[in-house]
């Protein structure tokens, strides 16, 4: 369940479920309009009377009822039309939640219809996804940065020795892109040209032969429609504070790291995983500034959704992660 998208993994099935995490709302009535992929398009295009929601912020739950309703959505549609059968449910939580959190995460579980639901801790799913041995008497860092949130731990013999979460990812990523095309061009542009303008161009080091893209918004002294041609070196520039944010997030859990560890990490990388670990050159740009070698994972968008499926598979082998249950 994390705070840009939410995937569900069926044992035997794999990944049969990944959507947005947005709900759209009726303002009058409070009524649920869309949820998932159907609700994220009305993102800044939503008419006065529904609002697009996202109702994970910073990787925790901030509206409980919406969370639950959204829960509940999932399962069915990961389940099909008419399942009667209530089903065991694992889901993967920040490392820093706080046991209220924890809780709130399993009874919106279990008030959308699951049987049992379990809580593990993500790095230790996103490190399982990612194929690290995680019970291993070695250090292994994950830099999980994903929408809302980089979370960076150290994991040895399947627990977490040194970790943070700052909130800094993806979304200031796309909030910095639009910002600099306000002031640079006096444009404005919505969250989603942002985001694309992020993937289709966006790099974390300038490029030798830079990308283009024509971005289309809104003039801020006209009121009318505009395009704009942006190259990647500019996007990379603007871009630059909320990286070192998040490399400064690695830095400091590797000076909290005990040395034997830190030996390993130098060994095996720092892992990403996460949706904004595919920024262009965000490994390299890792590297230069750590002296640390970054490998990002297989599929870094799955990678806890991935952890989470064969931690459920094999339950037994996992029960000293399982952090809440009920
Ligand atoms: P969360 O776990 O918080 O839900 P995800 O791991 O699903 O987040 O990652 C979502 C984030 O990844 C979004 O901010 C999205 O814009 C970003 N993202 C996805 N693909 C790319 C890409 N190719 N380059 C840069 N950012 C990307
Ligand atoms: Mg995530």
């Amino acid at each position: 369940m994390g705070t840009a998208n939410i995937l569900v993994f069926v044992p035997g099935k794999g990944v049969v479920l990944n959507e947005p995490s947005v709900v759209a709302i009726g303002v009058e009535n409070n009524r649920i309009l869309a949820v998932g992929a159907e609700a994220k398009v009305m993102i800044g295009r939503t008419p006065e009377a529904i609002v697009a929601y996202r109702p994970m912020k910073d990787g925790v739950i901030a509206d409980y009822k919406v969370t639950e309703i959204m829960l509940r959505y999932y399962m069915r549609k990961a389940l099909g039309g008419w399942s009667f059968v209530k089903p065991e449910v694992l889901i993967s939580v920040p490392a820093g939640v706080t046991s209220t959190e924890r809780r709130a995460v399993i009874e919106a579980a279990i008030k959308a219809g699951a049987k049992n639901a379990y809580v593990i801790k993500e790095p230790i799913l996103a490190a399982i996804g990612a194929g690290i041995p995680i019970y291993e008497a070695k250090g292994h860092m994950i830099a999980d940065i994903g929408g809302g949130t980089t979370d960076v731990a150290v994991i040895s013999l399947g627990g977490i020795v040194a970790s943070t979460s700052v909130k800094c990812a993806g979304n200031r990523i796309d909030e910095s892109i639009a910002d600099y095309i306000k002031k640079t061009f006096n444009l404005a542009i919505g969250d989603k040209t942002a985001e694309d303008i992020k993937i289709n161009i966006g790099s974390a080091l300038p490029l030798e032969e830079e990308l283009s893209m024509n971005v289309k918004g809104r003039d801020m002294v006209s009121g009318l429609p505009r395009s704009v041609e942006i190259k990647t070196n500019e996007i990379a520039k603007a871009i630059s504070k909320e990286l070192r944010e998040m490399i400064k997030a690695i830095k400091d859990v590797l000076q909290e790291t005990p040395p034997e560890l830190a030996a390993d990490i130098i060994d095996n990388g720092i892992i990403m995983t996460g949706g904004t670990s595919a920024l262009r050159n965000f490994p390299e740009l890792i590297l230069s500034k750590i002296g640390v070698k970054a490998v990002l994972a297989k599929d870094p968008l799955y990678c806890v959704a991935q952890g989470t499926g064969i931690a459920l598979e094999h339950l037994g082998a996992y029960k000293k992660m399982i952090i809440a249950k009920k």
